[in-house]
């Protein structure tokens, strides 16, 4: 109904101001505003921004909300995303042990399995793999047949320690950008960690203790599970522990590693490896391995102007995020009819996806007419982030 007044009122209009000569460019204007009436079909607008953060009006939900609000959907446990104060959390069910690590016990968490429905007024929102950490996840809502997807952080290739991406079909995509310029692009993680390793073994030649600054919720975990036992021992420091046991107690399968204790003699951890968040590689604490080498693993070592920056002596480019290559495979295989973009690049990525000829625009920037302009989510910051 909506297409046919639209039509008409561009036949109106193409009439009343003498636009055409003949018939023939006549009826190419018909068809051209019966083209435009396409993009003009007013669609639900599933999710918008408020100050609290992506809030679902139907559901009466936010999704990451950056405020306490009553009901959150949390699409992954990293401290960016989820929040202490809401009063019902719903999440992945392997989300769920973290959010209480870190928010307390008494946190009102409701977790659902991959694919599992769960119909909130009428919206059935579902959680699909996003490859970014255990238990991360899109999130699928349906309402009459129109679908959006947020698909929180996430990365393309199988890390071999949480479930791998599932790209979803939707008519509305909504992506995050960390990497979204060309020049990150990320090698296989078997040769990342083949550079790991051997640097490792290097280190052990040498009599040196080896320390890896490694985030203790997510990437942690990928590097335990792809360091090289045969080369010697591995500890973590107590953080990293602490996140390990969390997912072993919920009887999430994670691999249990000796904590790093400060009492022991420097000689006790000489050529092991040690993997201990960034925020300890104070030189305090470092002293007590002395001597030793220290490396970085991130995405933001795939820059030059990064790596010098880091606290670090090497550096590895290994991210939890997709990469340009990665953000662009996900856009296609979702279909969708509309991309917004946020956290990162969003600029860059959402004119590229224009000039691919695809309706995409900044999150923030989405809709302003109806939502608020001046409100934009927190973006991640180069090095600042706890999962890059
Ligand atoms: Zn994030
Ligand atoms: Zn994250």
């Amino acid at each position: 109904m909506n297409s046919i007044l639209i039509n008409l009122y561009f036949f109106v209009m193409v009439k009343e101001l003498n636009l055409y000569e003949n018939d023939l460019l006549c009826n190419s204007f018909t068809y051209f505003a019966s083209l435009m009436s396409m993009s003009f079909i007013p669609r639900t607008h599933l999710l918008q921004l408020s100050p609290k953060g992506l809030y679902c009006p139907i559901g009466d939900f936010y999704i990451d909300p950056s405020r306490a609000v009553d009901r959150a959907v949390i699409t992954h446990a990293h401290g960016d995303h989820v929040k202490a104060g809401m009063k019902h959390y719903l999440t992945h069910q392997d989300s769920s042990p973290i959010i209480k690590l870190r928010i307390g016990t008494t946190a009102n968490i409701q977790g659902l399995a991959y694919g599992e429905t769960l119909n909130i007024n009428g919206v059935n929102l579902s959680f699909h793999p996003a490859g970014h950490i255990i238990g991360s996840s899109q999130v699928r809502l349906e309402y009459k047949g129109e679908i959006w997807v947020v698909s929180g952080d996430y990365k393309i290739e199988d890390d071999g320690v949480c479930t791998a991406f599932e790209s979803v079909k939707c008519h509305t995509f909504i992506t995050e950008s960390t990497f979204g310029l060309p020049i990150y692009k990320w090698a296989p993680q078997a040769e990342v960690f083949n550079e790991v390793n051997a640097w490792w073994q290097q280190n052990r030649e040498r009599g040196l203790t080896s320390i890896i600054l490694s985030y203790a919720l997510g990437k942690a975990q990928r590097i335990l599970h792809h360091l090289d036992p045969g080369i010697g021992e591995i500890f973590v420091h107590g953080s990293i522990k602490e996140t390990n046991d969390a997912f072993r107690n919920a009887g999430i399968m994670v691999k249990d590693f000796p904590v790093v204790l400060s009492g022991k003699s420097k000689d006790h951890y000489r050529g092991a490896i040690i993997v201990a968040p960034p925020n300890w590689a104070n030189a305090n604490w470092l002293k007590k391995f002395q001597p030793y080498a220290t490396a970085s693993a991130s995405g933001w070592m795939a820059t030059r102007g990064s790596k010098q920056k880091m606290p670090a002596d090497k550096g590895f480019t290994l991210s939890d995020h997709a990469d340009w290559e990665g953000l662009n495979k996900a856009v296609k295989d979702s279909k969708a009819e509309r991309v917004l973009v946020t956290h990162g690049y969003t600029k860059v990525f959402s004119k590229w996806l224009n000039e691919l000829g695809l309706e995409a625009y900044e999150l923030h920037h989405f809709g302003s007419n109806i939502f608020d302009s001046n409100t934009q989510i927190a973006e991640h910051s180069n090095l600042g982030g706890e999962a890059e």
